[in-house]
């Protein structure tokens, strides 16, 4: 141990779902763990995540009498990434992630749920389902972290009601589409909510912990009940190199410069650059701005400019977990319009007032739009979300209730002072406030009011996949994607190409070691979840895209290095 501070079998940088799933194994394993993370506060942009995992061919889905195979997932993730992953790589997640999954369940307290109607982003593609492969956190009371609660992560804005009330995605899928019951459970999450007296006098955080805190809370209890060691405020910044391989990290706490030996392997787990400018205007298409990503700030592109330092190739710098995000003012990230996006009596058109794509499909498809199709001529970025007096009325948007429950008078001063929802009585008027062409804007509307009258969208096809119409208005037919927008007054907001964390980094094999641009591998280095470039590639198979990745990557390294 000379010249060394701490040493740990395994050191791991960061504190998201992956690095936690790598060290709950590594324990597990007969190994020791130690994850640093750099802010102060654990879960990174997992904590402020829906907490769902993608894993094709799970126990749950198994349970609830739903087939799926590891040929059907296979041939799925081989038809959506074009060939740009290698399939043994493929082949190892989906041999994986079903088995961490189990276990994970089954030892580590993850208690998870299938989310069986919630489709893939692509179910009608080879080998897609339309539901039940993505899973997502039951419930988790944050009293069992004790005091080591409020030094998670908070969820992200976008996961709340109110800023406040937690609740399942299956529950806010059922309140939206307002499926008989819905009353009682509202009741029901408001009034678990406010009669938690302990928790209304200590703060206004929900102790009844769902989604991406959910899932933390839980994983962080397991590394508590294994007493594995998480330092915050405690920053990677440099790798330490012996006769060419990686045997630690030089790391600052507190001001303080700490050496720690990695004598098994050096996990990089410390996300994407999605809060780093430079980084951001660098590699993403532009124009792009760290203001509009949802994601955790201290996710800086710090170790993947470690791994470029030491000769690591990087894949995918240009891509992102894409989605249309609106900056609402006196807010600390931005909010991503998932369910918002597809419903019905809205568009988004560009600077020409023109729509250009189909509102419905997956977030990440929006940005991929928005920038292929931005030219000087008819700029997509930022776009418009155009939609009526009846959307308003009906639907939440943003940070706004449905105008039935808050109506525009009672929006927060803040947001009228800052004029961040325009409104206006005819469409030149809300064009004019927009600077959108307002010839180009009537056009669009009287066309989407036809194709919502035919319920066909001949030009992008809104509402033909099973996936938009998930998050469409079920009461609305016959597509219950499309409305006409012909009630005054009319809404514009300013949506940008933002994002739920960047995709590129660390080029990774199919055991998670970091690689060189000939293909070698960076002996004692291994990358996982934004750090790595996604085992996804350049598309988003379905919710939990993310995460269920950097869980079973982890899940690999320790088992790889770690015991038998
Ligand atoms: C609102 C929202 C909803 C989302 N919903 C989902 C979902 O339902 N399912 C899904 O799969 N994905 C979802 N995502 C995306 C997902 O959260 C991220 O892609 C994923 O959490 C990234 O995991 P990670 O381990 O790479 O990074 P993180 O979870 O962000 O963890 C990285 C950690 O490393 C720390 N760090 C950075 N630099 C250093 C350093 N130098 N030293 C030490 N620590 C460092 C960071 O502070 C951070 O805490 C969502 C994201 C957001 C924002």
């Amino acid at each position: 141990m000379s010249g060394w501070d701490h040493s740990a079998d395994l050191l791991i940088v960061g504190s998201g779902a992956g690095a936690m799933a790598t060290a709950i194994r590594t324990h597990d394993r007969g190994g020791s763990a130690l994850l640093i993370e750099k802010t102060d506060l654990y879960g990174g942009s997992s904590a402020m995540s829906g907490g769902s995992l993608w894993i094709p061919n799970n126990h749950l889905m198994a349970a609830a009498g739903v087939s799926d195979s590891p040929e059907e997932a296979l041939a799925y993730l081989r038809h959506l990434t074009h060939g740009e992953v290698p399939e043994q790589k493929l082949a190892r997640y989906v041999e994986t992630a079903p088995r961490m999954l189990r276990y994970m369940s089954e030892r580590a307290g993850l208690h998870m749920q299938s989310m069986l109607t919630y489709t893939d982003y692509y179910p009608e593609a080879p080998g897609g389902k339309p539901g039940g492969r993505s899973v997502e956190p039951h419930h988790f009371d944050a009293r069992r972290l004790g005091d080591e609660f409020p030094n998670m992560r908070e969820p992200a804005v976008q996961e709340l009601v109110m800023g406040r009330v937690s609740m399942t995605a299956t529950e806010a899928h059922h309140l939206l589409a307002r499926h008989p019951g819905w009353v009682g459970l509202t009741t029901r999450i408001m009034s678990r909510y406010w009669l938690d007296v302990g928790g209304r006098l200590r703060s206004k955080r929900d102790r009844c912990l769902s989604l991406g805190n959910a899932l933390i809370g839980m994983l962080r209890r397991a590394l508590m009940d294994r007493k594995v060691a998480l330092w915050r405020s405690t920053a990677a910044r440099e790798l330490v190199i012996e006769q060419g391989r990686v045997v630690g990290a030089v790391v600052e706490q507190n001001g303080r410069v700490l050496r720690i030996r990695a004598e098994k392997g050096l996990v990089l787990a410390a996300g994407g650059f999605e809060s780093n400018d430079e980084m951001r205007r660098q590699y993403l298409p532009n124009p792009t701005k760290a203001e509009w990503t949802t994601a955790n700030p201290g996710n800086t592109g710090d170790a993947i400019r470690m791994g470029m330092a030491l000769g690591a190739a990087v894949d995918l710098m240009d891509d992102a977990w894409w989605g249309p995000t609106t900056v609402v003012p006196g807010e600390a990230r931005a909010r991503m319009l998932v369910i918002e996006k597809g419903l019905p009596g809205s568009i988004f058109v560009n600077k020409r007032g023109e729509r250009f794509l189909n509102e419905a499909t997956p977030y990440n498809d929006i940005c991929k739009a928005m920038y292929a199709r931005n030219t000087p001529e008819s700029p997509c970025v930022p776009a418009y979300m155009i939609f009526d007096a009846t959307y308003r009325r009906k639907y939440p948007l943003g940070p706004f209730f449905p105008g039935s429950q808050q109506p525009d008078w009672a929006l927060p001063k803040l947001l009228k002072e800052a004029r961040y929802l325009k409104k206006a009585d005819t469409l030149d008027e809300l064009a004019a406030q927009l600077g959108v062409d307002a010839a180009g804007l009537r056009a669009s509307i009287e066309k989407i009011n036809r194709y919502a009258r035919e319920g066909r969208d001949p030009d992008f096809h809104r509402g033909e996949s099973l996936f938009d119409r998930y998050y469409g208005d079920e009461k609305v037919q016959p597509n219950p994607c499309l409305a006409p927008l012909d009630k005054a007054p009319y809404y514009g907001l300013v949506v940008y190409p933002g994002d739920l964390g960047t995709k590129g980094g660390l080029r990774t094999d199919a055991s998670a070691r970091v690689l060189t641009k000939d293909g070698a591998s960076i002996d004692g280095l291994y990358a996982i979840g934004n750090t790595s470039a996604s085992v996804m590639g350049r598309t988003y198979p379905g919710a939990g895209g993310t995460m269920g990745p950097a869980m079973t990557f982890g899940y690999i390294i320790a088992e790889e290095l770690i015991g038998g």
